[in-house]
């Protein structure tokens, strides 16, 4: 199984660490021709606005609209998750618009801009360490989607068939299980 991370800018290496030491072949991607034999990518944290912007300079973004509705398996971490909402609340912009929900970047505002939290994840049996850094939350989420976990009554991770976001930053931590939910999407898929 090949997992690519988009390494458009965003903590690339993390993810590498942890699909390496779960035996999956992780490879850096950025261009369509990496991307097309991929099993599974993931979008990591980083900045929403530049992401974007070099995935519409890159006509990339279209390019994932496309393979992501078509099945590829996508895992948006933190601003990923804001790259793969259908809607962005308070902004008419949208960049790989694929998940039913709707996103508040920033949304634990100054004060509590980051923080770590041991909480419930839906199929994990103990508490996740989760890592939220100047985070954004689900404001909304379609019947389709299916919640995962709610910390202080906002959503902060959901799955959509092929398509699975968190607010947080697995990567940051030693637990590998939330990588290892992500790869066993993809295999189920096949
Ligand atoms: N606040 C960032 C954004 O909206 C996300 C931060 C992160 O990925 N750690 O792009």
């Amino acid at each position: 199984m090949r997992i690519g991370v988009l390494s458009l800018q965003g903590d690339v290496r993390e993810h590498l660490r942890i699909l390496k030491s779960l035996n999956i072949d992780a490879i850096e991607v950025k261009y369509k021709e990496e991307i097309s034999s991929l099993d599974g990518l993931i979008i990591p944290g980083g900045e929403s606005t530049a992401i974007g912007k070099i995935l519409r300079e890159t006509n990339l973004g279209e390019y994932l609209y496309n393979k992501i509705n078509s099945g590829l398996c996508v895992y948006g971490t933190c601003a990923g998750m804001v790259l793969l909402a259908k809607k962005i609340k308070d902004s008419n912009i949208t960049h790989i618009p694929v998940i039913d929900i709707e996103v508040s970047r920033n949304a634990y505002g100054r004060q509590l801009s980051s923080f770590i939290k041991s909480h419930s994840f839906k199929g994990l049996k103990d508490d996740f360490e989760m890592v939220f850094i100047r985070a954004p939350y689900i404001t909304k989420a379609n019947s389709n989607v299916e919640v995962l976990s709610i910390l202080d009554s906002n959503i902060v991770a959901a799955k959509q068939n092929n398509i699975l976001v968190t607010s947080f930053h697995p990567e940051l931590t030693k637990d590998t299980r939330i990588h290892e939910y992500f790869i066993d999407m993809i295999k189920n898929k096949r």
